[in-house]
This record gives C-alpha cells, structure tokens and sequence, in this order.
C-alpha cells in the first residue's frame, strides 16, 4: 500500500512539475523587446518617481508606466500607444547618434 501511495504521489508531483517547467523554458526563449524610455508614455511622467514603474507585457513587448492607472488607459487604444512609443524611441535613437 505504502509504495502505491508513493507512487501516486510521485505521479502527482510530475504532472504539476512537467507543465511548470515547460512554461518557464518558453518564457526563457521568448524574447521580450525592452522598454527604453525613460517616461511613462500615457502621461508623460518620468518614471520610478513616484515609486516602481508598473511593468506590463504586451505582445512581444515589455512596457512601463508610472503607474498602474496608465494601464487602464494604455488598453482602451493600445495599438496608438504602440506608435507613440516607437516614435519616441526612434527619436531617441536618433538623438544618440
Ligand atoms: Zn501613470
């Protein structure tokens, strides 16, 4: 009885286990594009002022804003605050080279 009931256990842990770390090789491979800009682009705030910038992911990018309240806004026209985002980050692109 004992070594069924280790068996079941072993069992059990390997199907919770086998999942888990399948999921966590994927998010290893993925590559997420960073955030570089250093304000919030639904308000204009720069960020880590006002505590930790809330970092969200979003397709294949990573972005942050000030504030978890700029998501809600960030949500209702994503794709416009995507532009928004990579023009700003061409701009600054440019003014490094
Ligand atoms: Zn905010």
């Amino acid at each position: 009885m004992r070594a069924l009931r280790h068996l079941i256990a072993a069992i059990l842990v390997a199907s919770i286990l086998v999942p888990l770390s399948g999921l966590a090789a994927d998010q290893k491979a993925e590559k997420l594009k960073p955030y570089t800009l250093k304000i919030c682009i639904i308000s204009g705030d720069k960020l880590g002022e006002m505590g930790d910038p809330f970092v969200y992911k979003y397709k294949d990018r990573e972005i942050k804003f000030c504030c978890k309240g700029c998501l809600k806004d960030f949500n209702k026209e994503p794709d416009k605050y995507i532009k928004k985002i990579e023009e700003a980050e061409a701009k600054a692109k440019k003014a490094k080279s």
